[in-house]
């Protein structure tokens, strides 16, 4: 049996290796995520990926989807139930009981990661997925619901995916107003019980609300008809949403109304929204949250008012990439290696290069560049003053040393500049010899750059520790 191959083990179904145009998608996304966060003042949290079964069950609500049918819970070796977490907000309230953040009220903090949850696997729906999600806790004020919504929406608009996204608004009252609303509810789909769906039959005792979030056509004939909260209203719960949609209005971020607009877990009071798009097909719902008076209690804490969002990753990302952004890796400057003996020197080059990076940068100025290059002021003035938007240069050093291999794969790897240091059989520390190529790539703003960069670096590295012996052959754009 010992001959018998191995078979290579499947990943689980609904997990993703995320690689490639994907992964570069997946990470600008964060990245503008952890940027705007930052301009917003939010703190940053890192939350443990399990916690107990009840973190979830009390809080969640038992009747939601997400705890009847797509928990990951298992007992441990100590038999105590944990679940994988399905979503952030039910952790970080714990943590925020457990840890006192109350002194930090009202706390503003944000976190990403994977979250699992056991649903049917299709485009945009997966087992392990992620989500950026941002919450202000001990914050009754409808400016706290404003604050998010207009982070939300500047967040969508620096992925450049705000169009075709449009924030569905709503409320859902305070809790006597959800309650009258509620038994409306009852009433109204009790008349219709035999032609709702099984589920919103079973709904319709105990979690009537969200009759109205199904996706089953059977229902959705009643759903468009049922009451709706307006009229339940109290003159509180007015006057809350009223001051969350002038807020919006002030702001200047366009929102619709959506009065049949309910969110999956129990936990919901006033504010509910979701940022919806017709771009993903059934997964149209790329952001969601709203506010959840009731949650802090459900976990034994005292009354807290908060309101949050979670968005998933993978859903904007695919945003991302249909709107033509296309991830490539940074320019690139390749030092290459010409033969054993100055493995060292490349390595020192390299080392040279990149920590010096940002200085360099900062010092490539419209004279320099002009000098090197005739384009004209306005375009270089502007490339130069962008910094890391325009110009995100790389530093590349080849490990293996064939060196007409290396240079194809730097040339294919879309390299601007490649430095090739010789293997001159003097290896002097204080020698350094190299040439510069440019490759055939069209000359765009980043590779004239890339060359100006270089240029500067021979200046540098000429008066500084190296001496450098050159042989450079910069090829001026026609
Ligand atoms: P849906 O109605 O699509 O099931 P939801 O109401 O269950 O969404 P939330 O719990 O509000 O979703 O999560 C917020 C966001 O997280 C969603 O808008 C979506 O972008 C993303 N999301 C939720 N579940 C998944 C999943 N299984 N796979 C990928 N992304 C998801
Ligand atoms: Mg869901």
């Amino acid at each position: 049996m010992s001959n018998t191959p191995q078979a290579i083990p499947k990943a689980i179904r609904g997990t993703q290796d995320i690689f490639g145009p994907e992964a570069e998608a997946f990470a600008h996304v964060v990245e503008t995520f952890e940027r705007v966060r930052k301009l917003y003042r939010f703190r940053r949290a890192e939350m443990p990926v399990f916690e107990k079964t009840e973190v979830f069950s009390r809080s969640i609500g038992e009747t939601t989807d997400v705890v009847s049918k797509e928990m990951y819970s298992f007992k441990d070796r100590g038999d105590e139930s944990l679940t994988l977490r399905p979503e952030f907000t039910a952790g970080i309230a714990r943590a925020y009981l457990t840890n006192g953040w109350q002194q930090f009220a009202p706390l503003k903090v944000a976190t990403h990661g994977p979250l699992f949850r056991y649903e049917r696997p299709q485009k945009g729906r997966y087992r392990q997925f992620h989500q950026i999600d941002a919450e202000i806790i001990g914050a009754g004020e409808p400016q706290a619901d404003v604050e998010l919504l207009v982070m939300a929406d500047q967040l969508l608009h620096e992925l450049g995916i705000a169009d075709g996204v449009t924030l569905q608004l709503n409320t859902l009252g305070d809790g006597a107003s959800r309650e009258a609303w509620r038994a409306a509810l009852v009433e109204y789909f009790r008349a219709h019980r035999a032609d709702l769906s099984e589920d919103s039959q079973d709904r319709l005792e105990r979690n009537p609300l969200r009759i109205l979030d199904s996706k089953d056509s059977r229902d959705k004939v009643f759903t468009a008809a049922a009451p709706k909260i307006d009229d339940y209203l109290s003159a509180e719960a007015q006057d809350f949403f009223g001051q969350v949609t002038s807020g919006l209005d002030a702001a200047g971020v366009d929102w619709t109304r959506a009065p049949a607009l309910v969110r999956g877990l129990d936990y919901y009071r006033h504010t509910a929204f979701e940022f919806v798009t017709d771009r993903l097909g059934a997964q149209g719902t790329v952001l969601g949250g709203g506010r959840y008076d009731g949650l802090m209690e459900s976990l034994g804490g005292a009354p807290t008012p908060a309101v949050g969002w979670a968005a998933g990753i993978e859903r904007l990302a695919m945003l991302v990439a249909d709107a033509g952004n296309h991830f490539k890796l940074p320019e690139a400057l390749v030092v290459l290696p010409d033969g054993p003996n100055a493995i060292q020197k490349a390595t020192a080059l390299a080392a040279y290069l990149r920590s010096r990076l940002p200085e360099l940068i900062k010092k490539i100025d419209r004279e320099r560049w002009n000098r090197n290059f005739a384009i004209d002021n306005a375009s270089v003035g502007g490339f130069v003053a962008n910094g890391d938007d325009g110009f995100n240069p790389s530093i590349e050093i080849a490990f293996k040393h064939n060196q007409r291999k290396q240079f194809e794969k730097a040339k294919r790897d879309g390299a601007s500049v490649i430095v090739t240091v010789r293997d001159d059989g003097q290896p002097s520390p204080r020698t350094m010899l190299v040439s510069s190529h440019r490759t055939k790539k069209d000359m765009e703003l980043g590779a004239l750059g890339m060359h100006a960069l270089w240029s500067l670096v021979e200046i540098e590295l000429g008066e500084g520790e190296y001496s450098l012996v050159h042989d450079t052959r910069i090829i001026l754009p026609e």
